[in-house]
């Protein structure tokens, strides 16, 4: 039994006049048996988030945490100091992150450690770029990052998977039904007690997209960037589970 995981992650977004937005999303019914809704603010707002979010049922993770517990590392945010301020849950090796800060295999799989070990629940991202799907290489290159990324003492309920390409996030273009459903399953079928893991589809997600790419057998829920930025969105959404 996987239960579903409805995850917004807003990215650089968010002030702290958001707050209102868990209230709202409560208020549209997101909050059922049978799924579970979480949001990943920024690291400013996850401690204030928390405390709101709670209140409803909602789940708070972050968008990134290092690889250690504290020390001197100006600027970094480690797993449990996003525990400590609320958050079950942390995304990490984003396509964003591992673009952006040049983030390996090798350190996303010590981040997912790290957050375990502090009592989250990773969100493992993998996906390929444009050109790695166009040269018919995205299963060696999903293939690759899962192998990389997923500590290997992980059991099934440890983690979570995000299946992002890179070319569908922020571009309305979104993986076909057939595209999406022949990765899951590739996914499944490579990670260990692949059945019981959970895989999140993400990448221009949308409430008119949303109910056909839940409903793929290999579709455990979706992580929506964008689209989660608005409650009424988010919540229609989460609704089609
Ligand atoms: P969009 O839903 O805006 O395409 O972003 C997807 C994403 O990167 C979620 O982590």
């Amino acid at each position: 039994p996987r239960t579903p995981l409805i995850a917004g992650n807003w990215k650089m977004h968010g002030l702290k006049d958001a707050l209102g937005y868990f209230d709202a999303l409560a208020a549209a019914g997101v909050v059922a048996d049978g799924r579970e809704i979480l949001v990943c603010p920024p690291a400013t707002l996850v401690a204030a988030a928390a405390a709101r979010a709670a209140i409803h049922g909602i789940a708070i993770g972050g968008q990134d945490c290092h690889t250690g517990t504290s020390g001197a590392h100006t600027g970094d945010i480690s797993a449990a100091m996003l525990r400590d301020a609320g958050a079950n849950y942390v995304i990490v090796g984003h396509s964003e992150r591992r673009g952006d800060h040049g983030e390996t295999d090798a350190l996303v799989c010590a981040k997912a450690r790290a957050a375990r070990a502090a009592g989250l629940t990773p969100i493992i991202c993998v996906g390929e770029t444009l050109s790695e799907r166009e040269a018919g290489q995205e299963n060696g290159i999903v293939a690759g990052q899962l192998t990389g990324s997923i500590p290997g003492v992980f059991g099934p309920a440890d983690f979570v998977v995000a299946y992002e390409p890179v070319w569908a996030i922020g571009t309305g273009r979104t993986a076909s039904s057939d595209d999406i459903a022949a990765m899951h399953a590739f996914i499944r079928s490579s990670v260990p007690d692949g059945e019981q893991v959970r895989i999140l589809y993400g990448g221009s997600v949308k409430p008119e997209n949303a109910a056909a790419i839940l409903a793929l057998s290999d579709v455990d829920g979706a992580l929506v960037g964008g689209a989660s930025l608005d409650p009424a969105s988010f919540a229609d959404i989460a609704k089609s589970v």
